[in-house]
């Protein structure tokens, strides 16, 4: 299925905490999303893997994805491997998405960090003739755009989306990971400074500071790949 947005990211409910905004207003625009989750998160010290499937189910119903997919990588041990890399090239042949959002290459979470090198040199490949010819699969297509979300580690961002507009939708969204709201008692490193806070108050802290340097309520920071062109210089305004 063609898409016009797809989102990579490490762990089932990265994508809906960190771009979960940006994903509801492409939606709502009448665009095409999907997401593709590296792993099932089945080393995650909080919830089952029944448990985690339910509340992925439960989100997808909220963001009305076109395709979600899973690359099937394991969880802890993601790797920038030949094979991931193919793999995921793959996927963006097959949906030739126009734009790529993916986690960003710096970050204290090594499956996040690999997830935002996988995803960049997959964008890159994806466009190669030869090597989808290789493949058999569908024909070279490379997404016209990739920018990086936030995870721990920030960055100065090119741009922030206003998500003001979908602020409360956000907070239902990721409140559908109940299981990774709350420690779970027994093992779970509830004292950890990552850990520690409650993640749906660390996600609006992030969202205010930079809304606030846009002069919004909320907002999503992303980071461009390269320069961005312009030839209209209107859109400079
Ligand atoms: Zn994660």
């Amino acid at each position: 299925m063609k898409l016009d947005a797809l989102i990579v990211a490490a762990h089932p409910d990265d994508a809906e905490i960190c771009v979960g905004g940006a994903i509801l207003k492409l939606v709502d625009a009448g665009l095409r999303v999907g997401i593709v989750d590296v792993t099932r998160g089945e080393m995650g010290t909080r919830g089952t893997r029944e448990e985690r499937d339910a509340e992925t189910a439960a989100a997808n119903q909220l963001m009305r994805l076109s395709v979600r997919r899973n690359l099937e990588q394991p969880d802890g041990r993601v790797q920038v491997s030949v094979e991931a890399r193919e793999k995921l090239a793959r996927m963006l042949r097959e949906h030739r998405p126009e734009l790529v959002l993916a986690q960003h290459t710096d970050d204290l979470h090594p499956d996040h960090a690999a997830t935002g090198r996988l995803a960049r040199e997959a964008w890159y490949l994806s466009g190669l003739t030869r090597l989808a010819q290789l493949d058999g699969g569908p024909p070279a297509a490379r997404p016209r755009r990739l920018y990086h979300f936030m995870g721990h580690v920030p960055f100065e961002p090119t741009l922030v989306i206003d998500i003001g507009d979908v602020w409360e939708r956000k907070v239902a969204l990721v409140r559908c990971y109940a299981s990774q709201l709350a420690p779970s008692g027994e093992g779970d490193r509830g004292q950890h400074f990552l850990f520690g806070a409650d993640i749906l108050s660390r996600m609006e802290t992030r969202a205010r500071f930079f809304g606030e340097r846009i002069g919004a309520r909320v907002g999503e920071p992303l980071l461009s790949s390269g320069p961005l062109p312009v030839d209209d210089l209107r859109k400079l305004f």
